[in-house]
């Protein structure tokens, strides 16, 4: 086992103005990863906030704003990652959205929205990094933040939310194939519940909570820092032949 180093690595993370990504980013940035930051740009502070504290750490950080389901905006956030940092050396597509509709509440307009960023932004995304890794050949990895809801229906609320991850789990293996051949890997962490304002609305209600605690066998709800771990892992020099891998993190409760 080699020491989980990222010494000197660019690693580019999807929607890390908080959350999830923001753990990821930092520990990352904690283990000497140079930090491409991101989220749509239209809250600057928030990411600028998480940057400011990875710098105050010691680490490199810089917020390279865009709409991860835009391709122009993605292109130019490309090209000013390498830019900056010369090269891109890990992707963690981190980026979602989650607005609980029922099926008949639901609008086209919301479910194209939601496939657009969870499911489009990641391969918007693993295409614009995989190029820059292939031109400059030694590899890299891609990670992709899912769900357990693209295994099972975990909130019939979550209807064009468990589609567009269950779509980004099967992307995910796609992505591995394609592009195994130039040293690339891309696997996924499935994340369970876990406390974010994704779904702080949803969790504010006891009975909500008690349903997911009593259906985990761990039981309990995660935090984001049982999603970094796994990231990390998958981001490693350590997980040299893991490709095309689901790692699902939820306390057991889709076993
Ligand atoms: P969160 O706290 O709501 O954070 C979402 C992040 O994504 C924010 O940084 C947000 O930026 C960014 N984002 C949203 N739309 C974007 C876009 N179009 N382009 C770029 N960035 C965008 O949610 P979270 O819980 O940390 O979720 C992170 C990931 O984990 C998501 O993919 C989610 O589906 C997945 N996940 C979460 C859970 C859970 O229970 N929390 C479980 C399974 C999977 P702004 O701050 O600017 O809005």
């Amino acid at each position: 086992m080699k020491a989980m180093s990222f010494q000197g690595k660019v690693a580019l993370v999807t929607g890390s103005s908080r959350g999830i990504g923001r753990a990821i980013a930092g520990g990352l940035a904690a283990r000497g990863a140079r930090l491409a930051l991101n989220h749509p740009g239209d809250d600057a502070d928030r990411a600028r906030v998480a940057a400011d504290a990875i710098r105050a750490e010691g680490g490199e950080a810089e917020v390279f704003p865009a709409d991860v389901s835009h391709p122009g905006e993605v292109r130019r956030m490309m090209e000013g990652i390498l830019g900056r940092y010369g090269g891109i050396d890990i992707a963690v597509n981190n980026a979602g959205i989650c607005p609980f509709r029922s099926l008949f509440d639901i609008t086209p307009e919301e479910w194209d929205r939601v496939l657009e960023v969870n499911t489009r932004g990641i391969f918007l995304v693993s295409q614009a990094a995989a190029r820059a890794m292939v031109e400059r050949g030694g590899g890299g990895r891609i990670v992709n933040v899912t769900s357990i809801s693209g295994l099972r229906v975990t909130d019939p609320r979550q209807i064009a939310y468990s589609t567009s991850k269950a779509a980004a789990n099967m992307l995910t293996r796609c992505l591995a194939v394609a592009l195994a051949s130039h040293g690339i890997t891309v696997n996924a962490v499935l994340p369970g519940t876990i406390p974010t304002d994704i779904n702080a609305a949803v969790l504010s209600d006891p009975s909500v909570v008690r349903a997911i605690t009593d259906a985990t066998p761990l039981g309990s709800l995660g935090s984001p820092g049982d999603v970094v771990s796994a990231v990390l892992y998958l981001a490693s020099d350590d997980a040299s032949w893991v490709t095309g891998s689901l790692l699902v993190v939820d306390g057991g409760y889709v076993a």
